[in-house]
């Protein structure tokens, strides 16, 4: 069956050239870099290189790279860190719209006695800045706020966030893991403290992250162990993984450009082909600043897991805007944060496209989907033409 994949901001295909670089990373230099042999320093090598390339892709310094295994170790590390090492001050400000990398641990840090603040949204998901920068006190430990909506795209002001809290001497950390590989990411221009970033949203494997910490920042590791990424996180590197990872930023770095023109006009030929001949729709987030491969599209009075189910049927793969938690269909606290109705929540899915997709699949899904809506609103005892 013709399988059209656009839910690239869930995970995406490993590059063939990715693949081909982390094979003899498992199959003929296996070493592990801590030993004293020439397969150990082999791998010590290619880690090397791999830090060099991660470093590249953000404009940071190689020191300031340190390996994990995703981006929620790289979240929790870098939070965790702060509140450790700074013992005094209780209080977290983050988003009511963070990934739950975030928001699920900011929650449970509150029932640990600490005090966040989850900054609201606007029914377009533009953040609250004035509500943000008043939060700010001497009692502020760390600011974390994501560079781009993984549900949206919507893209929060991340430099004049930055900016604004340094200025108040309070650490900032940003969660870029959909951000990077498809924005602009300068560490020389921004001064975030620091940052998370995960392989498998930028078509590397999943299981290999980065958390970057900025020369001077204090940081304390999460994993204690062995003395592997100067001590700063316990555990033997996944050589492999973390090659692909550094592959993967380099042609990232070569795909930017396809990304912010093809990419984005396949994204809205999508955008607007659907929304031109479904009645009842809405396209959530910010249109004005947002990640150029992703649209939130809401179909009134229908269920989106139904869409997914009646799309799948013809090898359309995306997301819905609902987490399926304990059994009831739980609208998304992006969607319910940004104030969209009950009954377009519901409906909401997410199309999130990379460079491996094409006009041919594009048109594809606009041909496929209308007949699915009309035939699920059909149904619909809440639907009325
Ligand atoms: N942060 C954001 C914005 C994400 O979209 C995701 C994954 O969807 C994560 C964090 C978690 O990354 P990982 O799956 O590597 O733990």
């Amino acid at each position: 069956m013709k399988i059209v994949y656009v839910d690239n901001n869930a995970t995406t295909k490993v590059d063939t050239q990715v693949v081909e670089e982390m094979v003899p990373c498992l199959t003929e230099n296996y070493g592990n870099p801590s030993s004293m042999h020439d397969m150990g320093a082999g791998a010590g090598k290619v880690l090397k290189k791999a830090r060099e390339r991660v470093a590249s892709i953000i404009n940071a310094d190689p020191d300031e790279i340190i390996f994990t295994s995703c981006g929620t170790e790289s979240n929790n590390a870098a939070i965790r860190s702060v509140l450790k090492l700074n013992p005094g001050k209780k209080h977290i400000v983050t988003t009511m719209v963070e990934h739950p990398a975030v928001k699920s641990l900011c929650e449970s840090l509150v029932k640990d006695g600490y005090r966040t603040t989850f900054v609201p949204v606007d029914k377009k998901g533009r953040l609250d800045l004035d509500k943000l920068y008043s939060s700010l006190s001497d009692d502020t430990a760390i600011v974390s706020i994501m560079w781009a909506n993984n549900e949206t795209g919507t893209i929060f002001p991340i430099k004049e966030i930055a900016e604004k809290v340094k200025e108040k001497d309070i650490i900032f950390h940003t969660d870029a893991v959909q951000a990077v590989g498809k924005l602009n990411v300068d560490a020389a221009d921004i001064p975030f403290d620091m940052l998370s970033l995960s392989g498998h949203k930028l078509h590397a494997p999943k299981g290999v992250g980065v958390l970057y910490v900025r020369k001077g920042v204090k940081y304390s590791p999460l994993l204690i162990g062995g003395h592997q990424e100067k001590g700063l996180r316990g555990g033997t590197e996944n050589i492999a993984s973390i090659v692909a990872l550094g592959k993967a930023c380099e042609i990232a770095t070569e795909f930017y450009e396809d990304e912010n023109t093809r990419v984005k006009a396949l994204r809205d030929k999508l955008e607007a082909g659907l929304t031109s001949v479904i009645p009842k729709t809405i396209v959530n987030g910010d249109t004005e600043s947002r990640l150029p491969n992703t649209t939130s599209i809401s179909f009134e009075f229908i269920e989106g897991e139904a869409i997914l189910l009646m799309m799948n049927e013809y090898g359309i793969c995306a997301s819905s805007g609902s987490a399926c938690t304990s059994g009831s269909l739980e609208p998304s606290h992006v969607l319910r944060a940004m104030g969209v109705p009950f009954t377009a929540a519901h409906g909401t899915i997410r199309f999130s496209l990379s460079r491996y997709n094409t006009e041919d699949e594009i048109d594809y899904i606009i041909e496929k989907l209308p007949p699915v809506i009309q035939r699920l609103r059909d149904m619909s005892p809440f639907w009325k033409e």
